[in-house]
């Protein structure tokens, strides 16, 4: 018996845990910096997630500016305003508080105070030269695992397109995993961000790129969510819900960061763009449908999906305990009240081929399990319209 060979990688240093915030003020002297930027957006202002950040940092003796005005999938054009703010202030350290789209932004950041140039010729894999500042990523939704990865997803405005820009250089240098700061989450982005991670593990699990470990992860995400899932969007309070959730999040965040992702992700981004359909929503939305079409290319591990979803699996015939994966996504979307059709969240009918048509250009489509064409992609957005 030979067992397969795997390479993994992963460059954030990751503190987890209730309370662990109040870590932070320790933390950052191990940076040996001076002048701190907290990047984060007015959500997190609201809730006063900001304010026990700037404690931590006062008590500390840190001194800090901040940038609050992120918004959902970062523009180039704020990024470039943060950027003008940092060098302005003789800014050492980044710290981000939020969602994806605050850590996202810091990425983009740090991009240019190491680089300069325009973010879009970054666009791609292992663009990017040099590392810029340490960072620190503080997410606050449970999530797009941000917090770990070698991702950055922003938005073009002049093109009209978001863009990954993937390279190990822009990973955060520590991720400092708080639960108790998800309990303001309210519970249609809790349902939303949890379907988002929900799509990392299965399109990690399933990914051409997939190795033991990253399996590892991603499976156990999957079974996480599906238990805990349902409880942090009946009881934002359920901090036991929110602890598991936040911890599920990371693992496919791992996962994802070396297996990568899919079908769904390659469509999910393109619909963004056009219709401004939040991450989570999109892949809630889409996740059934890529399902379907993929577990036939994969039937043993989409049984597998399906058991750790917690469906008993009938052992007679391979193709229906898989295909009852989807259906399981199906229910959990329905129990967390997500909309289950494009047609509900503003996407428009006679643009559904310029979707297939951008979706085609997504490097994750390469790592999808079956090969999809537009006419395939075509039709998993007429589906789901
Ligand atoms: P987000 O960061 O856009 O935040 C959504 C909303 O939730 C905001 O209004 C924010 O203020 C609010 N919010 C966040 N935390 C809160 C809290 N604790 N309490 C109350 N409100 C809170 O949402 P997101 O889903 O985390 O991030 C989406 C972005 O991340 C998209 O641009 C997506 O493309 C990107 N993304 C990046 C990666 C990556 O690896 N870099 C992976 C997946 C998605």
């Amino acid at each position: 018996m030979s067992i397969a060979s795997f390479n993994f990688k992963l460059s954030t240093e990751i503190e987890y845990g209730c309370g662990s915030l109040k870590k932070l003020s320790d933390k950052i002297f191990t940076f040996n910096t001076y002048k701190a930027m907290i990047i984060t957006d007015q959500g997190i202002v609201k809730v006063g997630i900001l304010e026990k950040i700037t404690e931590q940092l006062s008590q500390a003796k840190v001194p800090f500016t901040v940038f609050d005005q992120v918004e959902p999938d970062p523009s180039t054009k704020t990024i470039e305003e943060i950027t003008f703010q940092a060098k302005n202030e003789g800014v050492e350290i980044l710290i981000a508080v939020g969602g994806g789209s605050p850590i996202d932004a810091a990425k983009g950041t740090n991009i240019l105070l190491g680089n300069g140039g325009e973010l879009f010729a970054y666009g791609g894999i292992n663009k990017v030269n040099k590392k810029g500042l340490p960072l620190i990523a503080i997410p606050t939704t449970a999530g797009t695992g941000s917090e770990v990865t070698i991702f950055a997803v922003l938005r073009d405005i002049d093109r009209n397109l978001k863009f990954t820009i993937t390279s190990p250089l822009i990973a955060p240098d520590l991720a400092l995993l708080d639960p108790e700061l998800t309990l303001s989450l309210p519970p249609m982005i809790t349902g939303a961000t949890g379907m988002d991670a929900l799509t990392h593990a299965v399109e990690a699990y399933t990914s051409v790129k997939s190795n033991s470990l990253s399996d590892m992860l991603a499976i156990e995400a999957i079974r996480l969510i599906f238990r805990y899932l349902p409880r942090a969007v009946c009881n934002g309070k359920d901090l036991e819900a929110r602890s598991e959730m936040f911890k599920a999040q990371l693992l496919a965040g791992i996962a994802f960061n070396n297996a990568f992702l899919g079908l769904s992700h390659a469509i999910a981004s393109p619909l963004g763009s056009h219709f401004h359909i939040s991450h989570g929503v999109a892949n809630s939305i889409l996740l059934p449908h890529v399902m379907k079409f993929n577990v036939p290319a994969l039937p043993e591990k989409y049984a597998q999906i399906t058991s750790a979803m917690g469906v008993a699996l009938n052992g007679r015939d391979i193709y229906e305990d898989a295909f009852e994966s989807y259906k399981a996504v199906e229910r959990l979307a329905k129990m967390c009240n997500l909309p289950d059709k494009l047609r509900n969240v503003g996407a428009r009918e006679d643009l559904l081929n310029d979707v297939a048509e951008d979706a085609l250009k997504s490097g994750m489509l390469k790592l999808n399990v079956r090969k999809a064409d537009q006419e395939h992609i075509r039709q998993i957005l007429q589906e789901a319209f």
